[in-house]
């Protein structure tokens, strides 16, 4: 329920959201103490201000790298010589089993233009873009309707609140590629050229939209930066509540065969056991888990015994994986790694984007062979190829993390469940009914 006047709630992301009431407008937003954090920075803080209470607060990327915010703001140029610069919302979410973003987006879509602003105002940009998944149509109205209404009270635009900045603020809806979530990809997307990733470095900060400086953050990273600028760095460290080394909440969520799939704001470090069991109501039909993806498609699986780790980005790279998104998938023991890895396989290889080889020739490759298996009809050197591939289209050998992240639940699938892969060779198969993969076909 909406309350929250209280600068200590714990919720901040979340905390005026009512999915049945639906996204406050502009005066709503204002009367819960909304556009105070703008008011705030441009009234009262200097540009280096805001940066150095995001990069204290150690907020991490929540698009799935949990890159340093404050860091990255850092890289930007300053100063009155800087020229145009931009900044940049990545909403292109299309990481399978993730769906944060879209509640913050159609749920409290002048959250994410306050943000915007400020944190524009922050790194000195003049205009922005909210690169949005096209498939966010509900997403796409309420942002513009807030656009809208934010520049007629004169939080956007010319002279913002009197004074001498100005920042634009658009949204850019994209046609349904999950290559255009990354980030080179996305700008060149945006330049209205085809959406292939580019070498970095250059790192967008330095060289980013139109060769410009350009900060491009995730949508759940940008809602923290009001809250930052209001109650500060120590205020945004305790709302861990001591269960990890890292700041704030996260948007944790849980899909696959679980009873109650959802999204749910938590301190981050909140174990997956607590996702599973307390907020997604354990497994559906009482089934034992045999396996989980920590968030989205491209990450390692990890077993039940890692079920009691803290759910931040150290603790769960340490145990083999990352938390990417940090919206869990959820496999049971009734279902095939062989199946479940083929489907996200096959999504990989139809979003790659062509530009490099091992990605646009691995990706299938690795699909033909995990089918295979799947039926029963594969051959004992296919394993060899599959274990041979996570390797040459792994992290280094490829543009962008497309391939490598791709290889990630195959390579872990390998490593824990290679008895089920074993059981798809024509030598050992014994055909049986019931084989079920995590995504419909
Ligand atoms: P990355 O680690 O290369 O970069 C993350 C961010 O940090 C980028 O903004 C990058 O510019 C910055 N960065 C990294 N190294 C830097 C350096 N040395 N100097 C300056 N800046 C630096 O990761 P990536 O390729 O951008 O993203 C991969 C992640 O995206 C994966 O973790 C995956 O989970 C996630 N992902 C999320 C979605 C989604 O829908 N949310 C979709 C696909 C992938």
């Amino acid at each position: 329920m909406r309350s929250a006047t209280d600068p200590n709630y714990q919720k901040p992301l979340t905390r005026l959201i009512d999915v049945a009431a639906g996204p406050l407008g502009l005066a709503g937003y204002e009367a819960e103490g909304g556009y105070r954090a703008l008011k705030t920075a441009v009234k009262e803080l200097q540009p280096q201000d805001i940066q150095a209470r995001v990069k204290d607060a150690n907020l991490r990327g929540r698009g799935g790298a949990g890159f340093p915010t404050g860091i990255k703001w850092s890289l930007i140029p300053m100063g009155p010589d800087a020229g145009a610069k931009y900044l940049v919302c990545n909403a292109d979410e299309m990481e399978p089993g993730t769906f944060k973003d879209r509640l913050l987006m159609e749920q409290a879509p002048h959250q994410l233009v306050e943000a915007m602003a400020t944190a524009a105002y922050a790194i000195g940009a003049q205009t922005g873009y909210i690169f949005l998944r096209g498939e966010y149509v509900v997403a796409a109205e309420r942002l513009n309707r807030a656009i809208d209404e934010a520049k007629a009270a004169g939080y956007l635009g010319k002279n913002i609140l009197g004074g001498a900045w100005s920042f634009e603020l658009y949204v850019h809806t994209g046609a349904g590629r999950y290559i255009c979530g990354e980030e080179t990809a996305l700008i060149n997307s945006l330049e209205g050229r085809r959406a292939n990733p580019r070498a970095k470095p250059p790192f967008p900060q330095i060289a980013g939209l139109w060769g410009r400086p350009t900060i491009v953050n995730n949508v759940e990273t940008l809602c923290n930066i009001p809250h930052i600028v209001l109650n500060g760095a120590d205020w945004f460290k305790g709302l861990n509540q001591g269960k990890s080394k890292d700041g704030g909440t996260k948007l944790y969520g849980c899909s696959g065969r679980a009873n109650k799939p959802g999204v749910w704001e938590l301190p981050i470090g909140t174990s997956a056991r607590e996702l599973l069991e307390v907020h997604a109501g354990g497994m559906r039909g009482g089934k034992k888990l045999k396996a989980w993806l920590p968030g989205g498609a491209s990450t390692d699986f990890l077993l039940p015994e890692h079920l009691d780790l803290a759910m931040d980005f150290d603790t769960i790279a340490k145990a083999g994986s990352r938390m990417g998104t940090g919206l869990i998938t959820v496999v049971a023991e009734d279902q095939s790694m062989v199946s479940a890895v083929r489907n996200l396989e096959e999504f990989f290889a139809r979003e790659s984007c062509g530009w490099c080889t091992p990605c646009r020739d691995g990706l299938p490759w690795s699909v033909k062979l995990l089918r295979a298996i799947e039926r029963g009809e594969g051959v004992p050197e296919d394993i060899d190829h599959l274990a041979k591939l996570t390797r040459w289209l792994g992290p280094g050998k490829t543009f962008c993390a497309h391939a490598p992240g791709a290889m990630e639940p195959l390579q872990s699938a390998l490593k824990y469940f290679r008895a089920e892969f074993e059981a798809g060779l024509a030598v050992n198969h014994i055909p049986k009914e019931g084989d079920a993969c995590i995504l419909p076909d």
